[in-house]
């Protein structure tokens, strides 16, 4: 029988079981939940991801048994040849298929089906999900949960900082999703986050968590994709996987599906001007005190969460340390990507996408093509973005399917200041308890 894995905080806590890992998603000591060791997987034949997919996280279920995570893999997630845009042995990874159009669908889902399966709350009150968003997490996560019994969302989002079609899927839901917007960066959303779930006071009375990646449950699920394009790619070489990153789990989850199959393949972490991960690999302080606004909104993290879980995994196994490259791509080569992508293609490129086509480029320009197959995660469609991408390309992108008609909805959100005290009230509300 299948013995799952335990976790063990970045701190030291634990360990703990998979559900608590979720129910906590911050340690109690502060940090973040890793599995003590990862479960091996033999690479599995070619499929969709609704196969790769259960299979994959199954290990990591109690008796290895899948069901839990019903239909979270329910679209699927192309290797897409990109010749034209990314040479003769470019792909890019499309990952805008689900139904708020970015990858941070699978995590959401994943939590949400696992956690009402295996920890609904039976009695008392409804357990509050808290989630900080620099633009999509917000809208994953109020799709997943939206409508489960027993669990609310509260999304704290920067009131300037996200677009306003990713704004309007979290704002246009209903009672069991509360909105506030803060004014201030994501990362006073994700301290916030942080504060609350660390007050006991809080955390066990009123059942809160949180569907950050902090929070493990959304780290898991996205290692099927990179086990899905390993057995897409598999007899053509080392791939080298390009992620536009923010918050460092996407990363951090590719890291992952890499050990658990035992295959070496190289990661190019692409940031935007906010380069604390590319400081923290030149030992050196980020060129920027703060968080700066860029076109790629949800990568606008100054201080990533899961830079604590990756340093824990390079120090397990100090040789992952040359599997990782960092490159930070400047506001102004994004938008120049994202033009070029447009007039040589026809391909529009969302800005974080862009972002990650720019930080390969600039890789093969220093170093020449990679060896093997070069794949770039595609994170979320253009048409969220269509501002931006208009700014770039002229032309406006057209809406993905899944987000049609959310334009005419109407909003329900708050303002707070960046401070605990302003989440109290809406914590120990009544709101949300109607939707039971
Ligand atoms: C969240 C997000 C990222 C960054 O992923 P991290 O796991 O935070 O590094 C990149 N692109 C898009 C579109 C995202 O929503």
């Amino acid at each position: 029988m299948t013995v799952p894995p335990l976790y063990t905080s970045t701190r030291g806590h634990g360990p703990v079981a998979l559900v608590d890992a979720l129910l906590q998603g911050l340690a109690p000591d502060g940090g973040l939940y890793l599995p003590e060791g990862l479960p091996a997987l033999a690479l599995p034949p070619a499929a969709p991801l609704a196969d790769i997919g259960p299979r994959a996280v199954a290990p990591f279920l109690p008796d290895g048994d899948a069901a839990p995570v019903g239909d979270t893999f329910a679209f699927d997630t192309p290797l897409v040849a990109a010749e034209k845009l990314l040479g003769p042995r470019g792909f890019m990874l499309d990952l805008t298929r689900g139904p708020t159009a970015a990858f941070k669908d699978v995590g959401a889902r994943f939590l949400a089906r696992v956690l009402s399966t295996l920890a609904p709350p039976t009695d008392g009150p409804v357990r509050t999900v808290l989630v900080a968003t620099s633009g999509d997490t917000g809208g994953a996560v109020a799709a997943a949960f939206h409508g489960v019994p027993g669990f609310r969302v509260i999304v704290l989002f920067p009131a300037d900082g996200v677009s306003p079609r990713q704004r309007r899927q979290f704002t246009t839901l209903g009672d069991d999703v509360v909105a506030l917007g803060v004014d201030g960066p994501f990362d006073a959303c994700q301290r916030l986050v942080k504060e609350a779930l660390a007050r006991p006071d809080w955390r066990e009375p009123l059942r809160l968590t949180s569907a950050n990646s902090i929070n493990i449950g959304r780290l898991i699920p996205q290692t099927t994709w990179f086990v899905k394009a390993f057995a897409d790619l598999r007899g053509r070489g080392e791939p080298l996987f390009v992620v536009p990153s923010g918050n460092l789990g996407h990363l951090t989850a590719g890291l992952m599906a890499a050990e658990m199959l035992g295959i070496p393949a190289r990661f190019l972490a692409a940031v935007n001007d906010n380069d604390a991960f590319l400081a923290w690999r030149e030992g050196r302080a980020p060129r920027n005190a703060e968080t700066v606004a860029t076109p790629s909104t949800a990568m606008d993290v100054g201080r990533p969460s899961n830079l604590e879980r990756i340093e824990a995994l390079v120090a397990r196994r100090p040789e992952l340390d040359r599997r990782i490259e960092v490159r930070s791509i400047s506001a102004a080569v994004t938008m120049a990507t994202m033009r070029s992508a447009y007039a040589d293609s026809g391909r529009f490129l969302d800005p974080h996408t862009a972002v990650g086509v720019a930080a390969l480029r600039a890789r093969e320009r220093e170093s020449g093509p990679w060896i093997g197959p070069a794949v770039v995660l595609s994170t979320a469609d253009a048409g969220k973005f269509p501002d931006t991408v208009r700014e770039a390309t002229g032309r406006t992108p057209p809406v993905p399917l899944s987000l049609e008609g959310l334009d005419d909805r109407s909003e329900r959100w708050s303002p707070i200041p960046p401070r605990l005290e302003a989440l109290e009230p809406v914590l120990t509300g009544t709101t949300g308890e109607g939707n039971r």
